[in-house]
């Protein structure tokens, strides 16, 4: 038996609507006109057509883990009616560590978690509602089939079929998905799927790899960036002329899977209340606003030298050369008026103004059930497995800089 599991569309439906019976399953869902990570039904997902799972997510997953809002701490006084001095408080931590399967994120998102897990998990405090989530948590990951607009991570170590921060992968391959448990939580997870062994579709699986990451544009070389980006610490010039545009909206902040700051509020009553923790954005005017009134960064330059320099110089001189980010692409696609990140580091660093040649935006094609066998006539064949256009291997893996 090889570690390799293969699933036909039908057969993975049916075991994610197993695996809902128990657990959350969280997958892309369409709504509106947006693809966000949604909890599925058991029902849902029964029925559920397999790529409408796989779709991009605009927003990244993190909010599995780290939600958008919750309640840390609730307190419920009563005052003791004999005796009004006299109050009776009682505190509760609410925090609910839901067994989780996160399904069909891509390895950009999975490596998202990693980067979150250094500041959340690491040193001297842990962060205990984290930690809890991250823990009942099992991610599984699709390796991309193809590459979309803004995607970037091979600049920043990775690969559209990188392992990193997965518990299982599974790779498109004609017919179905082939299935690789990374971790021991993704063994575990595996074994009760009853896929098939896939040894014979290795091949198969490397090839959509290298095909996928032929795809991606050549990556810039981000030599030295670290020291490069806060070498321009106090290039106002250079910051004004890259922000000129900015609206100071926060999309690209709170869509993408790095960004971790977030605000602490209190709500209720004397007597009846919670503390609450929300996602907060550095690229907002009012983030850094003191109780004195002083704002230590009152401009728009000024808040995305520190949005760039956090992703590429401050996280990376704190933990070990690693970047805080992933290369996924959200922020460029998704701000209102094009700033594109890659721009300001490449800028940084060569001390140029580039214009770039994007990746065309590419919907994976469906996946479909191979053909059943034929009765009394030849079997059935899969389709010809599509050649790659190239076999190349992805780039090197360093993960720093
Ligand atoms: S999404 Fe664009 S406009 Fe909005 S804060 Fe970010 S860089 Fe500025
Ligand atoms: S900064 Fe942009 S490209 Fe990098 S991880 Fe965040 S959203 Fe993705």
């Amino acid at each position: 038996m090889s570690n390799l599991l293969f699933a036909t569309p039908k057969e993975l439906t049916g075991w994610l609507s197993k695996l809902a019976s128990g657990k959350r399953v969280m997958a892309p869902r369409q709504e509106g006109p947006s693809v966000v990570f949604r909890a599925y039904t058991a029902k849902e997902l029964a029925a559920a057509d397999v790529n409408a799972l796989l779709k991009r997510s605009y927003s990244s997953p993190k909010q599995a883990i780290l939600p958008q809002c919750e309640t840390l701490v609730a307190f419920k006084s009563a005052k003791d009616p004999e005796d009004m001095s006299k109050l009776t408080t009682t505190v509760e931590n609410p925090c609910v560590a839901e067994p989780t399967v996160l399904f069909g994120g891509r390895p950009c998102d999975a490596r998202g978690f990693v980067v979150l897990d250094r500041p959340y998990l690491e040193g001297k405090f842990k962060d205990p509602y984290y930690a809890a989530r991250r823990e009942a948590t099992v991610i599984v990951t699709q390796a991309c089939p193809t590459v979309l607009n803004g995607c970037f991570c091979n600049w920043v170590g990775s690969d559209p079929a990188d392992k990193e921060g997965s518990d299982v992968i599974f790779t498109a391959v004609d017919g179905g998905f082939v299935f690789e448990a990374v971790t021991e939580k993704g063994e575990a997870l595996l074994a009760g799927a009853g896929f098939a062994d896939a040894a014979d579709k290795a091949e198969a699986v490397a090839a959509a790899h290298a095909a996928a990451a032929e795809a991606l544009p050549a990556p810039s070389t981000l030599d030295h960036v670290q020291e490069k980006v806060a070498a321009r610490f106090t290039d106002n010039a250079f910051w004004d002329k890259e922000t000129v545009k900015c609206l100071s909206c926060g999309c690209c902040t709170f869509i993408c899977p790095t960004c971790q700051c977030f605000t602490i509020t209190d709500e209720g009553s004397q007597l009846d209340g919670r503390r609450l923790r929300s996602w907060d954005s550095c690229m907002t005017p009012l983030f850094t606003m003191e109780t004195s009134g002083h704002n230590p960064r009152p401009t728009k330059a000024n808040r995305m030298r520190n949005r760039v320099s956090h992703k590429f110089s401050f996280y990376p001189e704190r933990y070990d050369g690693y970047f805080s980010c992933v290369g996924c692409g959200r922020c460029v696609v998704s701000c209102p008026v094009s700033l594109d990140i890659r721009h300001m580091v490449k800028a940084a660093v060569e001390g140029c103004d580039l214009v770039f040649e994007d990746a065309p935006v590419a919907e994976p094609a469906p996946v479909v059930e191979a053909p059943a066998p034929v009765a009394e006539a030849a079997p059935a064949q899969n389709p010809a497995p599509q050649k790659p256009a190239s076999q190349k291997p992805s780039k090197g893996k360093s993960k720093k800089k």
